[in-house]
């Protein structure tokens, strides 16, 4: 039986990396995706041509019903989760904290912090020894916005990176006597269509002259960390960080 990952994520940009590389090492991978069911086929169309097993999931994952449906969806058409990977993640407009409506803060802490809460939930009550179950792993997706601050842009988004970052050390260290490893990744400027979120399509190009390694990272980069993470090498590392940033 191969293990199920369930990536959030998964039908664009790095996610869509993490699930094509998943479903190489064998993993069926349940592909979630919010709004655009056509680049969710497509991942799943692309790992089943390779043979992979992998199904589009469709659920917003700030919101506690439908992340519910997901996961029995997953127990349905997979089996039990064995690895989850926190990846749905959205930014808005660039622009200082003074300007931010309640409802776009509203929004994006609920889908990068509420979100990645009840899907780890929801791996947890599968995963651990303590409801029965074999162990697994999870990684967050954050952000070195996280420590950098996103000041001009998105303090907001950066701020929520560090509040996945905290609940991964913390749920970390709850869980690890329950078999379950948690660790995060934290991208830098990666070539996604997150940009275009923001107002500016060709970020990655203006800023790579100040990153160390002088270039933006891709997708399959990030992938591969977290891919890392889930392996058996990296059995005895929890509550770490990986920084795919170039650098910075
Ligand atoms: P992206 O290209 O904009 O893709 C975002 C993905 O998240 C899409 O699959 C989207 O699905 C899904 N999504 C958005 N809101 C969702 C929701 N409420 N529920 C479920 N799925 C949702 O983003 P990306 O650049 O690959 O970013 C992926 C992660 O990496 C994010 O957590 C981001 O913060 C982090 N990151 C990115 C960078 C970078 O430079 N790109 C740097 C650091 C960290 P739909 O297409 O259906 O909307």
């Amino acid at each position: 039986m191969s293990k199920v990952m369930l990536v959030t994520g998964g039908s664009r940009g790095i996610g869509a990396a993490i699930a094509r590389l998943a479903a190489r090492r064998g993993y069926a991978v349940g592909v979630n995706y919010h709004a655009q069911a056509g680049a969710a086929q497509a991942v799943v169309d692309a790992i089943r041509a390779e043979g992979g097993r992998a199904v589009a999931l469709q659920a917003d994952v700030s919101q506690e019903a439908q992340v519910l449906r997901m996961f029995q969806a997953l127990d349905d058409e997979l089996g039990r989760i064995d690895a989850l990977v926190n990846n749905a993640g959205i930014l808005e407009q660039q622009m200082r904290v003074e300007a931010m409506s309640a409802e776009r803060l509203q929004r994006v802490l609920a889908t990068n912090v509420i979100g990645a809460f009840l899907c780890a939930r929801e791996a947890v009550r599968r995963m651990s020894t303590r409801h029965g179950g074999p162990g697994g792993a999870i990684v967050n997706v954050s952000s070195a916005a996280a420590r950098l601050g996103s000041p001009n842009e998105y303090v907001d988004y950066a701020a929520s990176k560090g509040a996945l970052d905290t609940m991964t050390i913390g749920l970390s260290k709850e869980v690890a006597p329950e078999g379950i490893r948690v660790n995060g990744v934290r991208p830098g400027t990666i070539y996604t269509d997150m940009h275009a979120s923001g107002g500016e399509p060709g970020r990655v190009d203006r800023l790579k002259s100040a990153i160390p390694l002088r270039r933006g990272g891709t997708v399959e980069e990030v992938a591969g960390a977290v891919m890392w993470l889930f392996s058996d090498e990296a059995g005895y590392t929890s509550g770490s960080f990986i920084e795919v940033s170039g650098g910075n």
